[in-house]
C-alpha cells in the first residue's frame, strides 16, 4: 500500500498548533477592526506577470509557477502586496483615500525549508494606502505592536531603518541603482569592507567612504542619539538629512503615542530594495533570531501595477513565526473556555433522542459530542476522560419516560437526574 508523505516544507496544524494559528489571525483580524482596515480576499492563484512585476529576483525565482489548463502562466502568490496593488488600482481606483486593507492567508516560496521558514506559510498583511506623511507610517507600527501585544508577546523589539539614507547618499555620488543595491546588500550582512572594496573599484569620493564607515561604526543605546548623530554624519547629502528627518519624525510620533515600544536603529539596514522608499523595520524576540513580521514603505509600487502614483506603508506579520515566538515564551493562546459535553444513549434505539437533546444543547452554545459508535455506557466515559470533556448526558428509557436525563460531572464524578428543559441552564451556571 502506498504510504503519502507530506510535501516538504509543509506543514500539517493538529490541534493546539491549529487553535494557536488560527487565535493569532482572529487577533489580526480583531486588530484589522480596530484600526479600521477592511479586509479582502483575493486568490491564492494569480497571473505569473502580475506576482513577478515588482516582486525582486529573490522572491520571483522561488515562485510556484506551473502553466493551467488553459496554457494561462499562473503562480502561487508568494505575498499579498501585488493582489492587493492589482484591486488598488482597478477596482478600488476610484474610491477615497486612505485606504486601509487587511488580508489573511497561506503564502508559497519555493524556499531551502528551515527553522521558521517554511514553502507554505500564513501572514497578515496590513496596507495603508494614499498617503505620504508620518502619522502613516506611526500607524503601521503601532498597529504592529498592538497585534503583538495582544498575542502575549514579551521583550519584542523593532529594528528600524531608512532606506533613504544611503541610496540618497550615493545617489548624489552618481552612483548607478544596481551598485547601490549591491552595496546596501552587503551592507546589511554587515560584509562592510567587501561594500567598502566595491565602492572605492568605481571611484567613489573619500568623503562618502568615511561617511559610510562612520555610519556602520555608530553604536548607541538610545534611538534618538543615533538618528541625531546620523544626521550630522550624513549632513552634505540634503536627500539623506531629508530621510534622518522623516525616521525622525515617526519615531517621536511613536513615543508621543504613550506606548512604551523598544525601538532600535540600524542605519545599514536593508530589505525588499525593490519596493521600499521610506522607513522599513522588522520586529525580533530575543529568544530566536528570525524576523517575526516586517514593512515599511513604499511610495512607487501602486503605480507599477498600472494604478495613479500612489504612496502607501504596510506591514505583514508571519503567523507562523509568531507562534514559533508563542511557544518560545511558553504563551498558550488566549482561548474561550466552552463547557464540553458528551452525550451517550443507553441503547442505541435512543439515537434519535440523543441527536434531538445534542441539537437544543448545541444552540445554547454548548460543544456536544453526540455518541456515534454504539459504544457501551463504561467505554464511552472511558474515552470523554480521556478527552478531558467536562460533562456526561446519560439517555435512558425511564428518565425519559419522565422528560428526564441523567447528567454526570465528569471532574467531580456527581451525577443527578435532571430535566430536559433543564440541562443547558444546569450545565452553563455550573450547577452540577
Ligand atoms: P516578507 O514578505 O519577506 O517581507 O516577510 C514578512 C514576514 O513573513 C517575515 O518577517 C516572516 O515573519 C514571514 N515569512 C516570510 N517568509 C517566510 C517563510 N518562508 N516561512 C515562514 N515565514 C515567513
Amino acid at each position: 500500500m502506498t504510504i503519502f508523505k507530506i510535501n516538504r516544507g509543509m506543514r500539517d496544524f493538529l490541534n493546539k498548533d491549529a487553535k494557536t494559528m488560527k487565535s493569532i489571525e482572529n487577533i489580526a483580524r480583531k486588530v484589522a477592526e480596530l484600526y479600521g482596515y477592511e479586509e479582502i480576499i483575493t486568490p491564492v492563484v494569480e497571473s505569473f506577470d502580475l506576482l513577478s512585476a515588482k516582486t525582486g529576483e529573490e522572491i520571483r525565482s522561488r515562485m510556484y509557477a506551473f502553466k493551467d489548463l488553459g496554457g494561462r502562466k499562473v503562480a502561487l502568490r508568494p505575498e499579498f502586496t501585488a493582489s492587493v496593488a492589482r484591486v488598488v488600482a482597478t477596482t478600488l481606483k476610484n474610491k477615497p483615500r486612505p485606504l486601509r486593507l487587511f488580508c489573511v492567508g497561506s503564502l508559497y516560496r519555493y524556499d531551502e525549508p528551515q527553522h521558521g521558514r517554511y514553502r507554505e506559510f500564513w501572514q497578515s498583511n496590513y496596507e495603508l494606502i494614499g498617503t505620504n506623511k508620518p502619522q502613516a507610517d506611526a500607524e503601521i507600527l503601532l498597529l504592529t505592536n498592538s497585534l503583538l501585544d495582544k498575542v502575549g508577546l514579551k521583550n519584542y523589539a523593532f529594528k528600524i531603518g531608512h532606506v533613504g539614507i544611503i541610496r540618497e547618499i550615493l545617489t548624489q555620488e552618481n552612483c548607478k541603482e544596481e551598485i547601490q543595491n549591491k552595496v546596501m546588500q552587503l551592507m546589511d550582512k554587515k560584509h562592510y569592507s567587501e561594500a567598502i572594496n566595491l565602492l572605492k573599484s568605481i571611484g567613489i569620493s573619500k568623503h562618502c567612504i568615511s561617511t559610510l564607515q562612520k555610519l556602520t561604526e555608530l553604536k548607541t543605546k538610545n534611538v534618538f542619539t543615533t538618528i541625531s548623530k546620523i544626521g550630522k554624519y550624513v549632513k552634505n547629502y540634503y536627500k539623506a538629512v531629508e530621510a534622518i528627518e522623516n525616521i525622525t519624525e515617526i519615531l517621536n510620533l511613536i513615543v508621543e503615542s504613550e506606548k512604551r515600544i523598544d525601538l532600535f536603529f540600524d542605519a545599514s539596514f536593508v530589505r525588499g530594495l525593490e519596493y521600499y522608499t521610506g522607513m522599513i523595520f522588522e520586529i525580533f524576540i530575543p529568544e530566536i533570531n528570525i524576523a517575526l513580521g516586517g514593512g515599511g514603505r513604499y511610495d512607487k509600487l501602486i503605480e507599477l501595477f498600472g494604478g495613479e502614483p500612489t504612496s502607501a506603508v504596510g506591514v505583514a506579520h508571519g503567523i507562523d513565526r509568531i507562534m514559533l515566538a508563542m511557544q518560545n515564551q511558553k504563551i498558550l493562546p488566549k482561548t474561550k473556555k466552552r463547557e464540553t459535553v458528551v452525550i451517550i444513549p443507553i441503547h442505541t434505539q435512543l439515537k434519535k433522542e440523543v441527536l434531538q437533546i445534542s441539537e437544543k444543547l448545541r444552540s445554547t452554545d454548548l460543544s456536544v459530542r453526540a455518541e456515534v459508535m454504539d459504544r457501551k455506557i463504561t467505554k464511552a466515559l472511558e474515552d470523554a476522560d480521556r478527552r478531558n470533556i467536562s460533562y456526561a448526558i446519560i439517555v435512558g428509557e425511564r428518565e425519559l419516560k419522565e422528560r428526564a436525563v441523567v447528567i454526570r460531572n465528569l471532574k467531580t464524578r456527581e451525577q443527578r437526574i435532571i430535566k430536559k428543559e433543564d440541562i443547558a441552564k444546569t450545565l452553563l451556571n455550573g450547577e452540577i
